[in-house]
C-alpha cells in the first residue's frame, strides 16, 4: 500500500512543485517507487519531470472526468526516475465538470485504488487554490505536506488550508493529517526569515519538518531543463537538502508505523 501525500498551500509560487518534482526523485534516488500526480493546471510538475504537457495522450484531466484509465494516463519519466500523471490547461475544465459528477471529491482517490499496489509513495501536485482539485488531492491522501516560505505573512495564509484541512478530516477523509510544514527557499542571511523561522516552530512545535530547504538557483533553473534539481545537479545545496528532506519523511513514517 502506497502512502499518499498531498503537496499542497493555497498561496502560489511558495514551491509546491519544487517541492513535489524534488521529493519525488529524491525518494527514487532511496529506491521508493514513486509515483507523481499533477493536479495544477498549469503542468508545472509535469515540464519539470522531463514531459512535454502539450504531447500528452492522456492526464489527469480525463482520469477524472472518467474518460480514462489512471493506467493509461501514467508514464514512466525516466530521467527522474519516477512515474508521473501529468496535467495541462485542459484541467482547468474539470474544476466546473466535475461539480455534476457523482463523487465529485473522491474521483483521485477511487483512480489512485487502482495503482495502490505498485508504489511506496505516491505524492499530488496541487494548485494555487482551494477549489475541487485541491480537495481531490486531500481526500485521496494519508497527509499534507505545506511547503511555505518564511515571510512576515506566511502564517496569517495558513489559517485557510488549515481550517479546509480540519474540515476534509471532519467530513471526508478521517484518515488525512498535515505531516509537516517544510520551511522553503531559506535564507539564513534573513534576519525576518530567521525570526518568522522561529515562530513557525514555536506556533506548530513537531509538526515542523528539521529539514530547511535553502534558497538555491540551481532549484530555480532545474526544470528548465526538464528535470528535478536532484537530478539537474546532484550536488547543489538545494539538491543535497531534498535527499536529507527524503529522507527524514522516510525516519518520519517508520517511526509513526
Ligand atoms: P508553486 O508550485 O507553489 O507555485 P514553485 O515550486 O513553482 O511554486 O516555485 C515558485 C518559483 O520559485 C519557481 O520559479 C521556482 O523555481 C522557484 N523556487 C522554488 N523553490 C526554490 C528554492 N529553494 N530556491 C530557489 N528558487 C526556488
Ligand atoms: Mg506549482
Amino acid at each position: 500500500m502506497a502512502q499518499i501525500f498531498c503537496i499542497a498551500n493555497q498561496k502560489g509560487g511558495v514551491g509546491k512543485t519544487t517541492t513535489s518534482v524534488n521529493l519525488a526523485a529524491a525518494l527514487a534516488n532511496i529506491g521508493q517507487r514513486v509515483l507523481l500526480v499533477d493536479m495544477d493546471p498549469q503542468g508545472n510538475a509535469t515540464m519539470g519531470s522531463g514531459v512535454d504537457k502539450h504531447a500528452l495522450e492522456a492526464s489527469v484531466y480525463e482520469v477524472l472526468i472518467g474518460q480514462a484509465e489512471l493506467a493509461q494516463a501514467r508514464q514512466r519519466s525516466a530521467k527522474a526516475g519516477y512515474d508521473l500523471i501529468g496535467a495541462n490547461r485542459e484541467l482547468a475544465g474539470a474544476e466546473v465538470e466535475l461539480v455534476s459528477l457523482p463523487q465529485r471529491e473522491r474521483r483521485l482517490k477511487t483512480a489512485l485504488a487502482t495503482v495502490d499496489a505498485d508504489y511506496d509513495f505516491i505524492l499530488i501536485d496541487s494548485p494555487p487554490a482551494l477549489g475541487l482539485l485541491t480537495l481531490n488531492g486531500l481526500c485521496a491522501a494519508h497527509g499534507v505536506i505545506v511547503p511555505m516560505q518564511c515571510e512576515y505573512f506566511a502564517l496569517e495564509g495558513l489559517s485557510d488550508l488549515v481550517n479546509t484541512i480540519k474540515q476534509v478530516h471532519a467530513n471526508l477523509n478521517r484518515d488525512l493529517r498535515i505531516i509537516g510544514l517544510l520551511r522553503v527557499m531559506f535564507d539564513p542571511r534573513i534576519t525576518l526569515q530567521q525570526q518568522v523561522s522561529e515562530q513557525i516552530k514555536n506556533h506548530f512545535g513537531d509538526k515542523v519538518f528539521n529539514t530547511v530547504i535553502p534558497r538555491n538557483v540551481r532549484l530555480a533553473e532545474a526544470p528548465s531543463y526538464g528535470l528535478p534539481g536532484v537530478v539537474f545537479d546532484p550536488s547543489s545545496r538545494g539538491a543535497k537538502a531534498f535527499t536529507e528532506f527524503a529522507q527524514e519523511m522516510v525516519d518520519r513514517l517508520a517511526v509513526a508505523a
